[in-house]
């Protein structure tokens, strides 16, 4: 067996230790002769499943009792329709914050929808190379709330701070960051996440949602996107995506186990310095995102020469080095260092780096 270090913006690596505990699981979960893929979501061993996971979670990111956990399928772009159907209904308009693909996807979907929807702020201009400066003041008062995307996937960067909103709820798209390092829950409305990235195999996306913000559901939704339906019905309304549920607890009691979120931050906190040290040391890459917007989980990367930009990910996958290929919206390199990426990967990245820069002078 040989596993190499996949640096894939998602679905991507998952711990060992987790991906050990699955195969072990696999005939025969704990005495009940069947996979956890084969057992029915109504069985009292599965509801222990789930009702575990949801434990795990509220441990490991200090969720107040005032929050519902919800674990959904549809991915986080599901979540684009569910966000104003849910929360519109406060005020009749909201805000967003546009700072990469998926908040911009976000955004259109509800302008689709034929809702009262206002771009607040955006960095489109530069194409995306740092999360504009939101100050309260231009936060709409009447809004029902403000949606931001806190870690752009695609770009490389992260919010530095949480926006003030005041009274006005902050909604988060946190797919690409979840359980990275801890956040204050208390200070947002509404969390989401898609799950493949940072949590587990994709099909389920996490709602963590604010009860009072449950009562300004459109009445005509669909019921699959009713945060309060699935609330309800301790998100069984209908069948959970229960593998990725089960595995998604795996990963949260894996982080518990090395000592929480605090911990984690430390180890993604050294990964990422060791890439950034690094390109801040030379000049052959260059690193297009703005110092203060820098993500600690996806590091984006050029060259600055097409062909140097396609041998590149050619050659690193040779070494074992996969999906180093940046989304085509930015082109060059990007390197997905999620929480299961271990120092070593990154250790390995770098001189691989180092020596391809040696091997291809530019002109
Ligand atoms: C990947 C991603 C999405 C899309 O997720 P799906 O689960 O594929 O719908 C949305 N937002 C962010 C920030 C992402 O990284």
């Amino acid at each position: 067996m040989s596993r190499v270090f996949n640096f894939s913006a998602g679905p991507s690596m998952l711990p060992v230790p987790v991906l050990e505990k699955c195969a072990s699981d696999m005939m025969d979960y704990n005495g009940s002769g069947m996979s956890v893929m084969e057992m029915s979501h109504r069985s009292p061993v599965y509801e222990e499943i789930i009702a575990a996971a949801e434990a795990s979670l509220r441990k490991l990111m200090n969720i107040p009792d005032n929050y519902k956990v919800l674990f959904l399928q549809g991915g986080a772009s599901t979540q684009f329709a569910a966000v104003p159907l849910n929360l519109i209904g406060r005020t009749g308009k909201a805000d967003y914050i546009v700072s990469g693909q998926f908040s911009g996807k976000a955004f259109k979907e509800a302008q689709k929808m034929g809702y009262d929807v206002k771009c607040i702020a955006t960095s489109k201009d530069t194409n995306f190379d740092r999360i504009p400066v939101v100050t309260k003041d231009m936060i709409s008062p009447d809004a029902s709330y403000v949606h931001i995307c806190f870690n752009n996937t695609i770009y490389g960067t992260k919010y530095g701070y949480i926006p003030d909103t005041g009274d006005v709820p902050l909604v988060a798209d946190m797919s690409s960051c979840i359980i990275s390092e801890p956040v204050d829950v208390s200070k947002f409305g509404v969390i989401y996440a898609g799950a493949q990235k940072n949590m587990a195999p994709a099909g389920v996306t996490l709602v963590i949602v604010r009860e009072d913000l449950l009562e300004y559901g459109d009445p005509k939704m669909p019921s699959m996107l009713d945060w309060k339906l699935m609330a309800e019905n301790g998100s069984m309304y209908n069948t959970p995506p229960c593998y990725s549920i089960y595995v998604a607890g795996l990963v949260y009691e894996w982080i518990l186990g090395m000592g929480g979120l605090d911990v984690m931050k430390e180890k993604n906190e050294k990964k990422a310095a060791l890439l950034y040290d690094y390109l801040d040391s030379q000049d052959y890459y260059i690193a297009p995102v703005q110092k203060d917007s820098r993500s600690m989980m996806n590091v984006t990367f050029v060259t600055g020469v097409e062909e140097l930009d396609k041998k590149f990910p050619k050659e690193a996958t040779a070494a074992g080095l996969v999906n180093l290929k940046g989304h085509r919206s930015v082109g060059g390199m990007r390197a997905s260092i999620y929480n299961a990426m271990p120092y070593e990967g990154v250790e390995k990245l770098v001189e691989f780096m180092k020596e391809f820069a040696k091997n291809n002078p530019k002109a």
